[in-house]
């Protein structure tokens, strides 16, 4: 399987070792699978006895074929270890009637992004060795606070790779600074830098892109390589719970093969609901896609219009990991609808005024599988207070989000398909916002308050990383300018 640029109309291919290893296209673009394998019902009912690390090693091998199947065993029997995933990695937990939470966040940081952050630096350390590297891969990060701790997490310690992460100084909560700085492992490092997001995003796609940069990394035997998710080590294993979910829903007998499912994905990047989309073109029955933002609905608007504008106000809400205007995997969607030449004209109209529009037919096209809908901050709240008391089940800012747009596609269409929310966080991430929305305010902004404030409301448990890491030492205070951040890097 080669993967090609969203932007290269010539279609040239790399391996998915090469793609992996470096991240990015060299035209700017995103890697893309030439073609995409499908699942027979065959595979499905063979799918559907295997274990969670099981259906990941089948499903990643249609895809990563230069691993073979055994490599990708060990790498995800290790992920998604009891250990690292008390419970199992992607539970079905059923809320209602026909309606279902997909928990995504049983991992070690307790949002999503463990699901892919656990098996990516496996994935790079493969490709590494399957490319000749000899030099180790210097991972650098700016975070608004879940991607951070993620990845710090899943590439501690991992041979032949360092991290560096930046984070805004006073712009991630008191949680999410605890969960980095008190970080563990021998090849980490993690930096404050004093500005915003923005100003740490900025720093690093300088470092990037700074030819002198490259070349001291080089003299020092390094190379720099990142983990967002425009990485495609980190899309495809974002695709195997959407799988995973529909065995799940056969074996509990709420459907049976060939019945469709709807998924609702509380969106940022779009990179988690692209893996749905892709899942879906493997053949796994999806219904509808539905696209679910908070007040930022700049993908709400895409959809309704076919015009993507981020040339507008941005909102600071209580679910923080979907503030994004700039949804990098939509380059994606848009390629597998229209193509590599149609991508690369409208990314450039995007680069030069912030905004594009598609043509009438690709519009159409998107609109045959996804629905978008938003969730304000009202909105938001009243559905963790409404889902607490009308089905006893607890949820964070950001599936809150995807619950609510689930009720309103149903209230507009009436359709009643099974639907399968995914549940991106543990409510436990956001305590002292979730304790707000169940009218149990907190009194201050302690993190060890609020989780026993919020364990005291719902009688639930704090999960065990999370309550760990109060007790952990405080290992990195450094801080430096936004134009200092090389400093960091090299020490
Ligand atoms: C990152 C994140 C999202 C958004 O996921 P995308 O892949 O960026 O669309 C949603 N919820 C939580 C809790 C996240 O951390």
């Amino acid at each position: 399987m080669k993967y090609v640029s969203t932007r290269d109309k010539n279609a040239r291919g790399v391996s998915s070792a090469e793609a992996i290893k470096t991240g990015l296209a060299p035209d700017g673009g995103l890697f893309m699978p030439e073609s995409i394998p499908s699942l027979t019902e065959d595979d499905f009912r063979s799918l559907a006895v295997l274990d969670y690390p099981g259906r990941a090693a089948f499903i990643l091998s249609l895809f990563l074929d230069d691993y073979g199947i055994g490599r990708l065993d060990g790498y995800a029997r290790e992920s998604y270890r009891e250990e690292r995933f008390p419970g199992g990695a992607a539970p079905l937990r059923k809320v209602s009637d026909g309606l279902f939470s997909l928990e995504l966040w049983h991992g070690p940081t307790c949002a999503f992004k463990d699901m892919a952050l656990q098996i990516m630096p496996r994935l790079l350390s493969g490709a590494l060795t399957m490319t000749g590297e000899r030099r180790t891969a210097h991972i650098l990060v700016a975070t608004s606070g879940d991607t951070g701790k993620a990845a710090l997490e899943g590439y501690r310690d991992v041979p032949g790779v360092k991290i560096t992460v930046f984070y805004p100084r006073d712009g991630v909560s008191r949680m999410q600074k605890m969960q980095m700085t008190t970080q563990e492992g021998g090849n980490v490092n993690v930096t404050a830098v004093e500005g915003n997001f923005d100003d740490a995003q900025t720093g690093v796609k300088r470092i990037f892109s700074d030819g002198a940069m490259r070349e001291r990394a080089d003299r020092d035997g390094t190379f720099f390589s990142s983990a967002n998710s425009i990485n495609w080590g980190r899309l495809a294993p974002q695709i195997v719970y959407y799988v995973s979910a529909y065995c799940d829903l056969m074996n509990g007998g709420a459907i049976k093969y060939g019945d469709t499912v709807n998924y609702v994905v509380p969106t940022g990047n779009f990179g988690n609901i692209f893996a749905a989309f892709i899942a879906k073109k493997m053949g796994l029955p999806v219904g509808r896609l539905i696209c679910a933002s908070n007040s930022n609905r700049v993908l709400t608007d895409f959809i309704e219009t076919g015009v993507y504008d981020r040339n507008r106000e941005f909102f600071k809400t209580i679910s923080p990991s979907m503030d994004i205007l700039i949804s990098s995997n939509l380059e994606r969607l848009i390629f597998s609808v229209a193509g590599a030449e149609t991508t690369a004209s409208l990314m450039d109209e995007l680069g030069r005024t912030g905004r594009y529009k598609v043509p009438a037919d690709v519009l159409a096209a998107v609109r045959e599988t996804f629905s978008g809908y938003s969730a304000d901050e009202n909105e938001t709240r009243d559905e963790i207070g409404k889902l607490f008391r009308e089905d006893g089940y607890l949820v964070d800012p950001h599936t809150a989000v995807g619950f609510r747009c689930a009720e309103k596609y149903f209230a507009d269409t009436g359709d009643g398909t099974v639907t399968v929310v995914a549940s991106t966080a543990s409510p436990y991430k956001f305590p002292a916002d979730v304790c707000a929305a169940l009218g149990d305010p907190v009194g201050s902004d302690d993190p060890a308050e609020a989780l026993n404030a919020l364990s005291a409301a719902t009688g639930t448990d704090i999960p065990a990383p999370l309550a760990r890491v109060l007790t952990l030492p405080v290992r990195f205070t450094g801080s430096v300018s936004p134009d200092k951040m090389e400093d960091a890097i090299f020490g």
